[in-house]
């Protein structure tokens, strides 16, 4: 499989370290907050990836933390705790809100299909690991105490901008979100490992130190969690594109300080999600979840089709039309394969079923292309091979892509069987057809079309109604 890597900034053949094992590690949420639509198309095309590598015969074990302390509102190491922050919002504890929203999460994933990772891990459950290698920084060198913080130096590495060639100026971080910059600071670009003295004498959860009771800062969660999990060496690392710098920048530093090696092989982003004024983000305060859009109508796996068709690289724009687009293509889908008659006796095509799942491990193989993965699904039901090669077929892809494929086809096979009387199975697909010639009509701006097709359907005593999901009907 070919993968963009941003360090290098190209696209590499993937060999992980030890043949058939993969490491893979993925920055989990900062639960003070529900997951927006926006972190979900991350954590939606990281389980794809995950998903296809086990697909290809990977053992795949995934890390991902649960950032619940240190992530301050400025990743630039100032301003207030973000947990801190959303506790004081909902006047409940710091734990309270961890749990609450953690739960949340998974039950968002859950409703996208988003696999849970093998290890989950909290940060607040790793403050001995995060003490041991703030330590170990400290003997080598790579990090000072100053003002009563213990910082990484950056002026120690050789390189500290791997993803990009940034200069120190022209990052101002510190200053970027109108928060006064840290005076006890050696370099601009240094970073908080151990916070003992902060602005914020309220944050809830302090521990004990070697450099007195205080917090770890959020980056070294990161670097602990994957070492403690996935030990020296790590194949894959994910994320939002917003976390490459300077979250991913500063694992990078750090870890490679204390090993004394270079860490991970991969480095895998994901471009954001935004909206026409911009990047979705929970600081902003307005945002979309998927709990909203259940609201509206939608099936949640209608985002998750919405995501898998288009590339992870690019950034996507999130409209309502777009979404209903979406909703339409899918519930098109499903009829198709509800249409699948795996009873039907047809000779076997042995080439043609080895071409379409060519046409979709290519495309996935070629930096996880899901656009064309999906594009392959479509190939699958138009290809010469028998009903019962699809679902098959289907059936693995899907182990993938995790569109319920097959499982909302059934259901959609089993409620117009419930719907109509037995053995009608010829007028649903009939019907079915009339409105899915007469969604591409009305697409086509042919009105008068669509509106003979509504009535025709109507002298077969069938009522339709429009749905954000598609056009669903009744027959009287
Ligand atoms: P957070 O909960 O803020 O730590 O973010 C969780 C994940 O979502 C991280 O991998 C972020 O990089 C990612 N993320 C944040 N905003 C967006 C967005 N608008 N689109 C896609 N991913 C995002
Ligand atoms: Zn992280």
């Amino acid at each position: 499989m070919k993968l963009y890597n941003s360090l290098s900034h190209e696209k590499e053949e993937f060999i992980p370290h030890e043949p058939g094992k993969v490491s893979m590690y993925t920055c989990g949420p900062t639960v003070y907050h529900f997951a927006h639509i926006g972190n979900l198309r991350s954590y939606i095309m990281e389980d794809a990836l995950e998903k296809y590598l086990r697909y290809d015969g990977y053992d795949v074990k995934r890390v991902m933390n649960i950032t619940d302390v240190g992530h301050l509102t400025s990743d630039a190491d100032t301003g207030e705790d973000k947990m801190l922050k959303g506790a004081k919002r909902e006047k409940k504890t710091v734990m309270e809100i961890a749990k609450f929203y953690t739960d949340a999460f998974f039950a968002d994933c859950e409703k996208l299909n988003i696999k849970k990772p093998d290890v989950i891990e909290p940060a607040t459950g790793c403050i001995p690991e995060f003490i041991q290698m703030v330590q170990g920084l400290l003997e080598k060198g790579y990090a000072y105490i100053s003002g009563g913080n213990v910082y990484f130096d950056t002026s120690k590495l050789e390189k500290y901008y791997v993803f990009n060639n940034f200069e120190a100026e022209d990052l101002e971080v510190g200053v970027r979100e109108g928060v006064e910059e840290d005076t006890s600071k050696k370099n601009k670009a240094d970073f908080v490992l151990w916070f003992t003295k902060s602005k914020f004498e309220d944050q809830e959860l302090k521990w004990d130190s070697p450099w007195g009771i205080g917090y770890p800062g959020w980056h070294i969660e990161c670097s602990a969690i994957s070492l403690k999990h996935n030990g020296e060496y790590l194949d894959l690392h994910c994320g939002g594109i917003d976390n490459a710098f300077p979250h991913h920048t500063n694992e990078i530093a750090q870890s490679e300080a204390y090993l004394g090696h270079p860490w991970c092989k991969y480095w895998f982003h994901i471009l954001h999600l935004n909206t026409n004024s911009g990047k979705m983000s929970k600081s902003k305060g307005e945002f979309l979840t998927v709990s909203l859009l259940e609201e509206k109508g939608y099936d949640p796996i209608v985002y998750r089709f919405f995501c898998l068709q288009s590339h992870y690289r690019r950034s996507l724009v999130f409209s309502w039309e777009g979404l209903d687009n979406a909703a339409t293509a899918y519930d098109k889908l499903i009829a198709k394969i509800a249409a699948l008659d795996p009873a039907k006796k047809e000779p076997a095509n042995a080439d043609a079923e080895a071409a379409v799942r060519a046409s979709f491990k290519e495309a996935l193989d070629n930096d996880l292309n899901t656009s064309l993965a999906v594009t392959a699904v479509y190939d699958v039901l138009k290809a010469p091979i028998s009903d019962a090669a699809k679902r098959q077929i289907l059936g693995e892809f899907d182990a993938v892509l995790s569109l319920n494929l097959l499982k909302a086809a059934d259901a959609k096979r089993a409620e117009a069987e419930t719907d109509a009387p037995a053995g009608d199975s010829e007028l649903i697909a009939k019907i079915e057809a009339m409105i899915a010639e007469r969604a591409a009509a009305k697409k086509a701006k042919n009105y008068a079309r669509a509106d003979e097709i509504r009535a025709e359907l109507s002298a077969m005593g069938v009522t339709l109604k429009d749905t954000p999901n598609g056009t669903e009907f009744t027959i009287a």
